[in-house]
């Protein structure tokens, strides 16, 4: 019966004949909601109110690996991480962390598309994307802090068959791209201590755990604070885990979140989706 209303209704107002995009109601609430500009704003203010604590406990580091790298643990003061007298730095994600792609999302339900690594490209050259509420305001105090700035995302580095002339010539056009769309969406210009560090910009950095970009980082930096849209962008070797890992995860390392590790709230893509495997998405559901 409800089958043949919707097929009616469809007839009748040659509307509603497609199902709904599986990411409408999370674009629609990135796009949309106060509650997710406020969301934003809660999470950068509690990062922005840890910068210069933070930053002046010297043996401490947000990073799991770092930490194991001294024989400690993240969060903990640690004297020898202490004594490497390393530059206090925050590492922050770009995508859906400090920039925002819900456009790019839009255009794909607007269009019935899929994600693609063409079109993502293709809106990574498009140097559209619009910063993430509160974010501009927390890099300017970080750089006001004396704190470094470390951009490190999955935008991949792939060699351009099609474009201007300037950007055929290059390895990584992505990183001019993310360069200039960071600087049009307001963010202060890059320093020499600070980084941007694409997947895929050396041969070692070609996958998207972050891990060996993280232990680069760390040889220099001390990283003081985290900040992400996504589990991997925290910590390694988790993100890919199963649901059940990752909240246990989670649970294990609930002391870190809000004071070393700050979690901005993607509901529309993320390593969150790519763990519900194995079975029908609705079979996640939780009935009791
Ligand atoms: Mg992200």
């Amino acid at each position: 019966m409800k089958t043949v209303l919707m097929l009616l209704t469809c007839f009748v107002f040659m509307s509603g004949c497609h199902a709904q995009h599986d990411s409408m109601d999370a674009t629609l609430w990135v796009q949309t909601s106060a509650e997710y500009q406020g969301n934003s704003e809660m999470v950068f203010n509690v990062a922005e109110s840890r910068l210069s604590l933070l930053r002046d406990k010297q043996g401490v580091t947000a990073d799991i690996d770092q930490a194991k790298s001294f024989g400690c643990l993240a969060g903990v003061s640690c004297p020898g991480l202490a004594a490497a007298g390393l530059i206090p730095a925050v590492v922050l994600d770009i995508d859906e962390t400090v920039l925002d792609n819900s456009a790019f999302l839009a255009r794909l339900i607007k269009n019935g598309g899929q994600w693609q690594p063409d079109s993502w490209d293709d809106w990574v050259a498009e140097r559209a994307a619009v910063p993430v509420p509160g974010a501009l305001a927390f890099v300017e105090r970080a750089k006001a802090e004396g704190v470094a700035v470390i951009y490190m995302t999955n935008r991949r580095c792939s060699v351009r068959e099609a474009g201007n002339e300037l950007s055929l010539k290059q390895p990584c056009p992505q990183k001019l791209d993310t360069l200039e769309n960071l600087a049009s969406a307001g963010f202060p210009p890059l320093v020499p201590v600070d980084l941007l560090i694409l997947r895929g910009e050396r041969p070692e950095w070609d996958r998207a755990e972050k891990q060996t970009r993280r232990q680069y980082v760390a040889e220099r930096y001390r990283i003081m604070m985290l900040i992400g849209d996504d589990l991997g962008d925290l910590a390694s070797n988790i993100k890919k885990s199963s649901v059940e890992e990752r909240a246990r995860f989670v649970s294990a390392h609930e002391f870190l979140l809000g004071n070393y590790w700050f979690q901005l709230t993607n509901p529309t893509y993320g390593s969150w989706k790519s763990a519900l495997k194995g079975k029908p998405a609705q079979d996640y559901l939780r009935l009791d």
